[in-house]
């Protein structure tokens, strides 16, 4: 393989129901920035049926050009179609990054092409930089637990992939879009649709997702109880719009919460402007999910908790005892600005 042939920083756009997911914009934003330090182009690539109008998002996004794969075969995603096209179109542009979202479908699609193309591919990266020497992608990711960061490179195949939770990287404040946009002529195999979606049933919740909570209230083992979760909902009921109760992953796994609220390296990166920590110790795995939030408080009875190292208010005291007069206070503090 001669890896100079290789240019370019290209990103998996992935939609749903044809709206993009948020982890793509997040991703082209990265992927501007790689770019710019490989003075080279990012190239957002989208499969799907009907897809022209996403270009234009993905331009004020950072991309500079945009793929689409457009094809009635590619509406819905499946594994092997989306594997066909995407390794085909890899392999005609020789990118030299390839990055996807560490989502359902990105973790199912990313290791089969990497097969494809005969190149690594580094999972779940929580940061990307290129070196400054060998321009090589040096891609970081919690390994042993997350008791250490690895940082990988693939310095001697092309292209070096790597998928990204959703969550991890930062948008940019959208910019006017100039992407030049391509219509990819697709060949989806008619041996590679070997399945067919009779139906599709979604979960309905009608929780708000914490990834797009503005303020989480997470709850931990000490809050002693799943009742005690009550204490947690009152309080994000007090804040309004916008609040949502997330938990450690030690309440997923006694059953008190959904697997769907767990904030962590095995659940969701969150950024919310304020974090509620109750009952939390703090362990490295879950701060992974949380220590970018803007505003930090944690309650815990125990002063030495870690998570007090990351908060920037704490209170030490007993949560059951403390919820209920914090929650009395900013109903209070609410009303009285309502009342000015
Ligand atoms: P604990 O660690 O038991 O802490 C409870 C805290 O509550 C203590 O600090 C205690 O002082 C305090 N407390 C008790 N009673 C009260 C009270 N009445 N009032 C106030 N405070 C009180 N964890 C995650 O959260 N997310 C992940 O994604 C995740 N992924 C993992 C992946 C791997 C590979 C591994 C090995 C572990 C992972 N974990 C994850 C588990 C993690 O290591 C911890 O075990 C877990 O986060 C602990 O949850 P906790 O803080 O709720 O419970």
């Amino acid at each position: 393989m001669n890896i100079q042939e290789y240019k370019g920083v290209f990103v998996f756009a992935q939609q749903e129901d044809n709206k993009l997911t948020s982890v793509s914009l997040e991703l082209v934003s990265k992927g501007k920035e790689l770019a710019a330090d490989l003075n080279t182009e990012v190239t957002a690539v989208v499969l799907g049926s009907d897809i022209g109008a996403m270009a234009e998002k993905l331009g004020r996004y950072g991309a500079d050009n945009v793929i689409l794969a457009d094809d009635p075969a590619l509406k819905v995603y499946m594994t092997e179609p989306y594997t066909c096209v995407l390794t085909e179109i890899i392999q005609a542009k020789k990118p030299e990054i390839v990055l996807y979202g560490a989502t359902a479908i990105g973790r199912d699609l990313a290791p089969r092409v990497s097969a494809r193309v005969h190149t690594g591919l580094t999972a779940d990266c929580t940061g990307l930089e290129i070196d400054p020497e060998t321009k090589n992608l040096r891609m970081t990711r919690p390994a042993f637990g997350g008791n250490i960061m690895a940082t990988i490179i693939c310095p001697d195949f092309r292209p070096q992939m790597a998928t990204v939770r959703p969550g991890v990287m930062q948008r940019i404040s959208p910019i006017e879009s100039h992407a030049k946009v391509e219509n990819y002529p697709v060949n989806v195999p008619k041996e590679s649709v070997n399945v067919e979606i009779l139906d599709i049933i979604k979960k309905v919740s009608d929780k708000m997702d914490i990834q797009d909570a503005k303020i989480l209230v997470s709850g931990g083992r000490g809050m002693g109880c799943p009742e005690n979760f009550s204490l947690l909902e009152d309080l994000a009921e007090a804040f309004g719009g916008g609040t949502t109760v997330s938990s450690s992953r030690a309440c997923v796994d006694a059953g008190w919460v959904e697997k769907d609220r767990q904030v962590g390296q095995t659940g969701k990166t969150v950024r919310p402007d304020l974090y509620i920590a109750c009952g939390l110790s703090g362990a490295i795995q879950h701060l992974a999910g949380m220590e970018d939030s803007e505003v930090i408080i944690a309650i815990n009875k125990d002063e030495t908790a870690p998570i007090f190292e990351v908060a920037d208010f704490g209170v030490v005291g007993d949560v059951t005892k403390i919820l209920p007069m914090f929650t009395e206070q900013v109903k209070r503090s609410i009303a009285e600005r309502k009342d000015a």
